[in-house]
């Protein structure tokens, strides 16, 4: 298979207070856009759990049990003033770092070129140590530090063009050198963090709002592909956040979809040239449906393209 969509129906169920924009309709809207594509060469995959081990490569035991005990039968707990858990939250949350775990296995066993993670709740402001910003576990953070655990793999990149920055991402892996993570991001906006670029293993690159398609694409051209290009990773993970698009009510870029149709072919290229193609994508935020799912599919049309 050239591309496995890795997801599962618990996603759709994760509980959430009414009129919060992370909502299980982001994955119920998106599945339908893509059930519409009946592409052969997309095989679906039902996302497994993330085993403890997994989650406690990245995140403090201590927080990971609070999660699992922090889990209610029903009704709604807060993690914290943006995160809440419901009675299917705990197994989503497994299951989308588990998501992208088996992606990566996936691609390192020559079973798919690429995987597209559609998963809830998203990861990147999730820490070591406390949930944020509707991220209850970090899901692409897990899945690099699975990756890491393999003999092919000592350089990971991950690429987040989420327009909110990913902090809990950068916090897990700015110190470590195996990881080259790349990021757009609106700046000021949520959460506010903005740290230098660390030549080698961060780069951080803020845009102001109303930043358009084009000043995005010459930002990336400019200041991501060399470092990537220097850093030849042996596996590209995307955070595919599409709330960086004009339409999106969370942020004031002014992306479209044929923007992520563009950096996801650079990541191909990327991946193509220095990681046999291995390329794994996970779903981070996107809260107007339309808007999200239209760039999902742009997104996964670029993924499908053979090279
Ligand atoms: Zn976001």
């Amino acid at each position: 298979m050239s591309l496995a969509l890795i997801t599962h129906p618990v996603f759709a169920s994760h509980e959430v207070p009414g009129g919060h924009p992370e909502a299980g309709s982001r994955i119920t809207a998106t599945t339908e856009a893509l059930s519409n594509l009946r592409a052969p060469d997309l095989t679906e995959i039902q996302a497994p759990r993330a085993t403890r081990e997994q989650l406690d490569r990245v995140h403090a035991p201590a927080y990971v049990d609070a999660v699992f005990d922090s889990a209610p039968a029903d009704g709604l707990i807060a993690l914290d003033p943006e995160t809440t858990m419901g009675p299917h939250s705990l197994e989503a949350a497994v299951r989308a770092a588990g998501a992208v775990c088996h992606g990566v296995d996936l691609v390192l066993a020559g079973d798919a070129r690429h995987v597209f993670c559609l998963v809830r709740p998203p990861g990147h402001h999730a820490a070591a140590a406390n949930s944020a910003g509707f991220c209850i576990f970090n899901n692409v953070a897990v899945g690099a530090a699975h990756a890491l655990t393999k003999d092919a793999i000592e350089r990971v990149a991950i690429l987040d063009f989420d327009v909110h920055h990913g902090d809990g991402t950068e916090s897990m892996v700015r110190e470590d050198s195996r990881i080259l993570m790349c990021s757009t991001y609106q700046h000021p906006l949520y959460p506010g963090t903005n740290l230098p670029s660390v030549p080698g293993s961060q780069v951080n690159v803020p845009l102001p709002a109303g930043t358009d398609g084009s000043t995005f694409q010459t930002a990336v051209t400019q200041r991501w592909l060399p470092e990537l290009e220097a850093f030849a990773p042996q596996l590209v993970l995307i955070s595919a956040g599409f709330d960086a698009h004009a339409a999106d009510p969370l942020g004031q870029l002014g992306l479209t979809e044929s923007d992520f149709a563009w950096v996801t072919s650079r990541a191909i290229e990327i991946a193509e040239r220095h990681a046999q193609g291995r390329l794994v994508s996970v779903l981070e935020g996107g809260y107007n449906l339309e808007a999200l799912s239209a760039s999902v599919l742009a997104h996964v049309a670029a993924l499908r393209v053979r090279r």
